[in-house]
């Protein structure tokens, strides 16, 4: 089955996320949970797709011999699946793009890995905040890439975003059965 994959830096709302889009709550481990850090999850859903959990990254207590190995489970995953139609990158919506995630994103784009980016939390403030922070994202991927793939504004608090990141699946899903 095609698998559409979550990743983000810890505490970027990941967890909260994916159980939003399964309607469980208990589903994906909180950040709170010991070991989660290393581990990939597979979830069937509709026995059509699998949502594929990666690890956070970016952990500023972690040991260099334990990021390394981090990022070595994580590239395995995104550069050598060959299932993976989709890697939806989360961000935090309230602040800019830092030095980690863009780093992150520059190595998708130079081996051709397809994402999305999905703004996190867009609850904490206004959508005229979001929307001002999401265009200065833009502005600064515009730097790096011609073309911008889709993003998405979610709020797993109020539930927003889930519809149009389903929806968006689908579409996908329905255009490999093509
Ligand atoms: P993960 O480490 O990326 O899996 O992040 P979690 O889903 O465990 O969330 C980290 C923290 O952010 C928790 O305290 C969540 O309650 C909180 N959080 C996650 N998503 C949202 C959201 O959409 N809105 C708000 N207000 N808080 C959120």
């Amino acid at each position: 089955m095609p698998e559409f994959a979550f990743i983000g830096r810890s505490n970027v709302g990941k967890s909260s996320l994916i159980n939003m889009l399964c309607d469980n709550s208990k589903l994906a481990m909180t950040s709170s949970t010991p070991g989660k850090t290393r581990l990939i999850n597979h979830f069937a859903i509709n026995k059509e797709w699998y949502l594929v959990d990666l690890p956070g990254y970016g952990f500023a207590k972690m040991s260099k011999a334990g990021k390394d190995q981090l990022t070595a489970v994580i590239k395995d995953y995104i550069f050598n699946s060959e299932e993976m139609v989709l890697l939806f990158v989360l961000i935090d919506s309230r602040h800019d793009i830092g030095k980690i995630d863009l780093d992150f994103l520059i190595d998708l784009g130079e081996n051709g890995i397809p994402f999305s980016i999905i703004y996190t939390k867009s609850d904490k403030q206004g959508p005229n905040v979001t929307n001002a922070q999401i265009e200065r994202n833009c502005a600064l991927l515009k730097e790096y890439w011609e073309e911008l793939p889709p993003y998405f504004v979610s709020s797993a608090q109020k539930g927003t975003g889930k519809e149009s990141i389903l929806n968006h699946i689908n579409t996908i899903l329905e255009s490999l059965k093509s």
